[in-house]
């Protein structure tokens, strides 16, 4: 395809400053626009590549005369300008979508609405480890436009997302991995799951024979969709619940079997770094996607042990006075913190809130009956979980800061429990992001 030459960048964050500068380096004629401040280090780097940029607003005339345009993952659809792109017929693309013209690199895609990252983290852990010249890209670390304007991969590991799968047209995967897809960012997609399931989908369009579909076969909304849909990809399932015949995984015995069509190698699910249920699962997603590089097992198997565990993912902080504290940050939706609150094997105290994407807790009752001995709620509006929960918890304390939620929690709880943070909710009422909402936790805990 020849590239359009006129290109707009819809916000300078990761993505479109990623985007800028591999359209500079390409000899593209290329302007970026922000309708908000753009961050230092950002706009020190579109200086540096001598990038057009404006920033606190944008100027729509320039922006209706590009031949393209990049779109942010951030912004939605319906903010008016995206809107009124598409009525001109300019086409709206995701950084992924442009980044993918530029190189041959082989792809490795993973989406689903949980352990993304995780999974990304731990195929790229294989990869490396085994020696081969791989990025790792998406929606963890730096872009993948950007390391394709300064790397010459031959393999990417990319974490995408429905908002980036949005804006992906052209794109193929050569390996696409589906982990699970439940209910989250509803808001995006007019409170209407089919809208979001169609765009987690798209992971697969435009993909042949030749390329592959790793998929969890256990998740009930994968199941009933692939009944539906066309597949034209090889498909290799993975599933902790029944045996998968010919290429996947499954788990008997306790040991995971891993199975690439040409050999069959097994693994024991002791040995692996990431304990937990979901985290079997991201083991044996990253798992097939080496085998099916073949890589080798031994190799395979040394990294699925060694991997370290990433921050804010049931991270283990602290055990003070016989009461363990576990930062969960990351779980931003019910699901997540279902897996979270399955893991634990000690009386806990659960701390929750923040901003609620539109959150049914009815899946968490079993779960919070059987674990939660009392509930820390940590945001501004925690009427939802009283209403949720009132019933079956007794003591139900609102905290308005990490603070005040990791002293209540002590308080609340006594040797030989635990304290987990998994607040099922967006961050923004009190922190920055996760990572801030972790950070602050993990500070408490340590001044205790
Ligand atoms: P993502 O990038 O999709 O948000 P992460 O790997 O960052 O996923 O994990 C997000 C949250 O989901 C964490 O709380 C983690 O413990 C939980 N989680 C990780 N993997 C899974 C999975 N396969 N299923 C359900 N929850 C998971």
């Amino acid at each position: 395809m020849k590239q359009k030459d006129n290109i707009v960048i819809l916000g300078a964050g990761e993505s479109g400053v990623g985007a800028a500068v591999l359209a500079r380096k390409k000899g593209l004629k290329v302007f970026v626009s922000d309708n908000g401040k753009i961050q230092e280090n950002y706009r020190r780097v579109l200086k540096q590549f001598e990038i057009d940029f404006e920033e606190n607003g944008h100027s729509f005339q320039r922006l209706l005369s590009a031949t393209e345009v990049v779109k942010s993952p951030g912004i939605p659809d319906e903010t008016p300008l995206i809107q009124q792109l598409k009525v001109k017929g300019i086409p709206v693309i995701s950084e992924i979508e442009f980044a993918r013209r530029f190189t041959t690199a082989k792809t490795i895609c993973i989406t689903g609405s949980n352990g993304k990252t995780t999974t990304t983290l731990l195929t790229y852990h294989i990869l490396k480890e085994a020696g081969l010249n791989v990025g790792l890209a998406g929606n963890v670390g730096k872009s993948f436009a950007w390391q394709v304007a300064e790397h010459d991969f031959d393999v990417f590991v990319l974490e995408i997302s429905s908002f980036q799968l949005d804006g992906m047209f052209d794109f193929k995967a050569d390996i696409a991995i589906l982990l699970n897809i439940t209910p989250d960012h509803l808001n995006r997609y007019g409170n209407d799951f089919h809208r979001y399931v169609d765009a987690k989908f798209r992971i697969l369009q435009n993909q042949v024979h030749d390329d592959f579909l790793i998929y969890w076969a256990d998740d009930p909304v994968i199941q009933k969709e692939l009944k539906k849909r066309k597949i034209n990809a090889t498909c290799l399932p993975f599933s902790s619940s029944f045996e998968i015949e010919g290429p996947g995984a499954f788990i008997k015995n306790k040991k995971i079997i891993f199975n690439n069509g040409k050999n069959i190698f097994d693994m024991t699910l002791e040995q692996l770094a990431l304990q937990g249920k979901h985290n079997i699962h991201n083991s044996m997603a990253a798992g097939v996607a080496a085998h099916l590089m073949e890589i080798r097992k031994e190799s395979i198997k040394q990294s699925l042990s060694d991997f370290q565990n990433i921050a804010h993912r049931l991270e283990y902080v602290a055990s003070i006075h016989g009461i363990t504290f576990i930062n969960d940050s990351k779980a931003t939706n019910v699901n997540s913190t279902w897996y979270a609150l399955e893991y634990m094997d000690k009386p806990t105290v659960w701390i929750v809130g923040g901003v609620d994407k539109g959150n049914n807790y009815d899946l968490l009752l079993p779960m919070v009956g059987e674990k939660v001995k009392a509930i820390v709620c940590l945001g501004l509006d925690n009427k939802n979980i009283h209403n949720a929960f009132g019933d079956l918890v007794e003591n139900i304390v609102d905290t308005e800061s990490a603070a005040e939620a990791v002293a209540t929690a002590y308080y609340l709880a006594e040797k030989g429990d635990a304290v987990l943070l998994s607040p099922a909710c967006a961050s923004f009422d009190l922190f920055e992001n996760y990572e801030d909402r972790g950070n602050q936790f993990k500070q408490a805990v340590n001044a205790l």
